[in-house]
Parts: structure tokens; sequence; C-alpha cells
């Protein structure tokens, strides 16, 4: 993820294979689909389709979010497919392919004391 200047703001980045066109989200060495080592970084749309979700009643030892919590993985325009928690939202109103898009909060500070923010997923509704 790159966050904006003022930190309020980001975009996931992913790679592009310059081969065959696959696009996965995060860093890549090689592409795992033809093997090329031909690729460049590209930003991630914010916005996607929920392709699956769990929900989680027994969280790792570390979560300090709410229980259960809903783990989404969010499949973007470009063809990967990312996972995170699905945020604001009743377990009961989830449904796959509904649209979601890209949030940030606040997370837990790091061992350093910054705050570290990371990526959620929201229900996108209309307007
Ligand atoms: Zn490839």
């Amino acid at each position: 993820m790159r966050l904006s200047e003022d930190g309020s703001d980001g975009v996931l980045l992913g790679t592009k294979c310059n081969g065959c066109g696959l696009c996965v989200f995060g860093d890549s060495v090689f592409c795992v689909r033809c093997t090329s080592g031909d690729l460049k970084a590209v930003d991630l749309s914010p916005d996607g389709t929920l392709y699956s979700y769990t929900i989680i009643h027994a969280p790792p030892a570390r979560w300090k979010g709410p229980v259960p919590y809903i783990l989404g993985s969010v499949k973007l325009p470009e063809g990967p497919q990312v996972l995170s928690e699905v945020i604001d939202i009743d377990p009961n109103a989830v449904e796959i392919d509904m649209p979601m898009k890209l949030v940030l909060r606040a997370g837990e500070a790091d061992d350093e004391g910054r705050e570290i923010m990371v990526y959620k997923w929201q229900a996108a509704t209309a307007g």
C-alpha cells in the first residue's frame, strides 16, 4: 500500500506481468503464471466486488477488533483478490458479489509508537 502525503488516503499496489498480463496483489519477483521476470508495479483500484467471505468467531490472539468479524476476499477489476476485514456491516447483510470499497483505518501503533494505517473493506453503498 502506498499512502498519500498526508497519510489519510492510499492505494493498493500490485504487480502486472508484461509477458502474459497477469496482475497480482503486492510485490512479485516473477509471474506465477508464466514465470516471466518482466513485471511492472501498478496501482490497484479501490473498488471491487466481494468474492468470498468467512465469519471469524475465533480470532488470532493479537486481534483487538470486534468478534465475530468478517474476513472478505474482494476481487478487483485488475484481477487480484485482496483479503481483509469487512467493516461496518452486519454479518447477516453480507452477500457475495456486493460492491466493496477500500477504506483506511488507523491500526495499532508499531513498536516505535507510530500509528499504522491498515486497509479494510467497506460495502460501497449507492450515493
Ligand atoms: Zn506472466
